[in-house]
């Protein structure tokens, strides 16, 4: 365990150090930048672990794994961001234990969503998550439908409006990719002054996303190592 805390505390340090440093060649406060650790496929123990070592802000992708990990941990009193392709009957579940979402894109999900946060009288920040390149099968409302999307949450009696979450697409500069969706985060906190977030960059390109405005980045790898295969 406490090599585990060690190689999880270096990490962390180099991840610091690597906001840090891309904020200031921005010319950006670093605390602007919040750092989301994704823990998703590692035990509570390391969230526990993270926990000790300041980590405020963690990730998760899936409802079956994040629901009894942050059971076990309300007392750390950590701040969950759930980041993964949400189908609307994981949404009553979710809405219990999940502080942010931030992977909201289509109306439909808003009002399930909404619907489950007041069940649970739990008022929830949501993010509307923008896809760049649309791919089948992958989460992400199009930059065409993240008007009506955004609007929806808006106007949710549950819901806040905070910003938008991007995942990069894989295999292009990512320099663009997150200007676009500076754009649409710009475009966005227009209408609602409210909704300043831009969550984008992870282990492999958090540079980049500073770089480009990110408010918060998620990351996992760089922070815990290499995914266990998922089961
Ligand atoms: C897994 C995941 C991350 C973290 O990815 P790493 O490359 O491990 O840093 C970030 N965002 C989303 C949506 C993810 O699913």
């Amino acid at each position: 365990m406490d090599l585990r805390r060690d190689e999880l505390a270096t990490n962390l340090a180099e991840v610091r150090q690597r906001i840090r440093q891309a904020a200031e060649s921005a010319d950006r406060d670093p605390a602007d930048v919040t750092l989301v650790v994704v823990t998703k496929t590692w035990p509570a123990g390391d969230v526990r672990l993270l926990a000790e070592l300041g980590v405020r802000h963690v990730g998760e992708n899936r409802d079956q794994e994040a629901a009894p990990k942050a059971a076990e941990l309300t007392d750390l009193a950590l701040t969950w961001h759930f980041i993964g392709q949400l189908q609307t009957n994981k949404a009553r579940s979710v809405a219990t234990y999940a502080d942010v979402v931030e992977s909201v894109d289509r109306v439909k999900l808003v009002h399930a969503l909404d619907a489950a946060a007041g069940r649970a009288s739990r008022h929830l920040d949501v993010l509307a998550q923008v896809v760049l390149d649309v791919q089948p099968g992958r989460g992400g409302a199009t930059v065409s439908d993240v008007d009506a999307v955004a609007e929806a949450i808006a106007s949710a009696e549950w819901l806040k409006l905070r910003g938008v979450m991007a995942v990069a697409p894989l295999d292009v500069d990512p320099i663009p990719a997150f200007q676009e969706v500076r754009r649409i985060a710009d475009h966005v906190a227009a209408t609602y002054p409210e909704a300043r977030v831009m969550s984008a960059g992870m282990s492999g390109d958090l540079e980049a996303a500073v770089a480009c405005g990110a408010t918060h980045v998620r990351v996992g790898s760089a922070v815990l190592g290499h995914r266990p295969p998922v089961r």
